[in-house]
């Protein structure tokens, strides 16, 4: 089911995508090959602190979940994969994170500053025009109702 709502994301991704942006192949690649798999670590960070549902690191191109994120609603579990995918572009792929900001006229050592979270964040605006915002539990929620990425196949 979340394999499937992770496929549902990256091909919405891509249609949102700006087909001029230099490295936009290199990106399409990207979301392609990325991967969700559970992690015990991942549930552990969740009993730890409620608002934690997903990592990245672990694996290269891959999502770590809990198995508490099926709990979720769908605005919820999209905004968090949506945020996961930033944190791969971001920390995996620095080359296609340089371009997005050199692109948006930023700096990308400025950008760095403000941290992992908010580049993350970024790089999803950035690239497809999608807003995550946090709800009153601090989750990631995707700004954009779930039906429209629901309805791609
Ligand atoms: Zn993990
Ligand atoms: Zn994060």
């Amino acid at each position: 089911m979340l394999d499937e709502k992770l496929k549902k994301l990256t091909k919405f991704m891509v249609f949102r995508s700006d087909e001029y942006f230099i490295g936009m192949n290199k990106i399409k690649n990207v979301l392609k090959s990325i991967k969700i798999q559970h992690c015990k670590i991942a549930d552990k960070d969740h009993e730890d602190e409620f608002r934690v549902f997903a990592h990245v690191g672990c694996k290269k191109d891959t999502i770590c979940v809990s198995k508490y994120i099926q709990s979720l609603d769908d605005c919820n579990i999209y905004g968090i994969l949506a945020h996961e995918i930033g944190h791969i572009i971001d920390l995996q792929h620095e080359d296609i994170a340089r371009y997005v900001l050199n692109y948006n006229d930023y700096n990308y050592d400025g950008m760095k500053g403000f941290g992992d979270e908010v580049m993350a964040d970024f790089m999803i605006d950035a690239l497809f025009d999608l807003h995550i915002y946090y709800d009153e539990d601090k989750i990631q929620t995707l700004a954009i109702s779930p039906g429209a990425i629901n309805q791609i196949f």
